[in-house]
């Protein structure tokens, strides 16, 4: 930690301490005042916020202003539970925007470029982030939204988009449409930037060449601004994220220990800045590690991983910790795999069985598939599965995330 994040985290923790209600209450119970944390090694002390707590604070219980200064709420997704609602401020709204213009700055975009936006507008914070960012960077946003691939192919062609933002699920999407059309001479596209769900390399393949454009990993959550902390540069060796705003820290998430630099575990955040809804020690379930090595670009914002999984979409199967990120890089190494699978995973005769359905390129006959990717499966994750080939085109696309594991078991 360097000292003027170390100060930020002072000043953070004063803050709170004064303003939120929800923060007071929870270091009281930790015995905890702003000034016992004396040193960055008395952070550590500090407990990690979740989004349990955080979901029990609903509706504005985690305000940590006046409600006057609050210009915009958001809230994410309420599909397992309470929505968590996060305030903004002015200030809020605009260091998200400063970051996200840092973001597509990093990705070599410039005011020349012409960015459709097709993620959702609205309480999600997707869309409403592309185009602040945009406008922050000076470029024309095409604000398009999800869905109507047919206006959304068009608008592409007649203004000339140079940059597609999307979900992978749904740059995949759009990259097939154009296949299929015979259109891909009427597209300018050149960069794409892929948030709010892992992909696999195969996916990103098929995206780059059916569109001909580089990717760039873009990531953030509503809890911490929205998409737009961190993205890949021009080396795509990990994603930038900007430490003048936010200290990572990487966690067992089993044990809650502090992993050293480089190793994969879950991604703490602490908002060094953020005034409606601060977040001290956030726990944000996603896998990462912190990239030790300096990035050949030369910026001197850190660097993350690309995220591995969530710890909530981990599986255990057979004793073994199973992350969709893992079946990615088993199947991106086999010729004849696209890049669509799903994991099946069901309790039969007293024992757990994991199917992996796994779609076949075009044109693929190879009748070993089968045997191929279950041996590769037992080399490298150490259990025996059942793998069921499909013909290409029959596992659900989607123009949101698409569900990579089905958890047939009865909790
Ligand atoms: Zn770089």
């Amino acid at each position: 930690m360097r000292a003027d994040q170390f100060s930020g985290i002072k000043a953070l923790l004063e803050r709170v301490f004064a303003n939120s209600p929800f923060y007071r209450r929870k270091f009281q119970e930790a015995g905890l005042t702003a000034d016992s944390i004396k040193s960055p090694e008395d952070f550590l002390k500090i407990p990690y916020s979740d989004k349990e707590e955080l979901r029990l604070a609903y509706p504005l219980g985690l305000l940590s202003v006046h409600q006057d200064e609050i210009v915009r709420i958001h809230s994410s997704s309420g599909t397992t539970g309470m929505p968590v609602i996060i305030p903004y401020t002015r200030r809020d709204v605009e260091d998200w925007a400063e970051m996200f213009a840092r973001c597509y700055e990093i990705a070599g975009i410039t005011r020349s470029d012409v960015i459709q936006i097709t993620p959702g507008y609205g309480l999600w914070t997707a869309g409403i982030g592309f185009q602040a960012g945009a406008e922050k960077l000076g470029a024309m946003a095409v604000p398009m939204g999800p869905g109507n691939t047919e206006k959304q192919l068009q608008m592409m062609m007649d203004l000339k988009s140079t940059v597609l933002c999307a979900t992978s699920s749904y740059a995949l999407l759009i990259a097939e449409e154009v296949e299929k059309r015979g259109i891909k001479d009427r597209i300018h596209l050149k960069k794409g930037i892929i948030g709010s769900e892992r992909w696999g390399d195969l996916m990103g393949k098929r995206i780059r060449d059916g569109l001909d454009i580089e990717l760039f990993d873009i990531y953030g959550l509503t809890e911490i601004y929205g998409p737009g902390i961190a993205i890949d540069c021009e080396h795509h060796k990990g994603m930038h994220y900007f430490d003048d705003f936010l200290y990572f820290e990487i966690i067992d998430s089993e044990t809650g220990e502090v992993l050293p630099d480089g190793e994969f575990g879950e991604l703490v955040v602490t908002t060094l800045r953020k005034e409606g809804a601060p977040l001290v020690r956030y726990r944000t379930h996603d896998l990462t590690r912190i990239i030790p090595e300096k990035c050949p670009c030369g910026r001197s914002y850190p660097m993350i991983d690309r995220i591995i999984g969530r710890t909530d979409d981990m599986v255990k199967v057979k004793g073994v910790n199973i992350y969709p990120g893992q079946v990615d890089s088993i199947l991106k190494d086999i010729p004849g795999v696209s890049s669509e699978y799903q994991i099946v995973i069901d309790h039969q005769d007293g024992k757990d069985t994991l199917t992996l359905r796994v779609e076949k390129e075009p044109g693929c006959c190879r009748p070993d598939l089968e045997s191929v990717i279950m041996d590769c499966f037992k080399k490298k994750v150490g259990i025996r599965i059942n793998v069921e080939p499909v013909e290409f085109g029959l596992l659900p696309r989607s123009e949101k995330k698409s569900k990579r594991v089905l958890d047939y078991r009865v909790k």
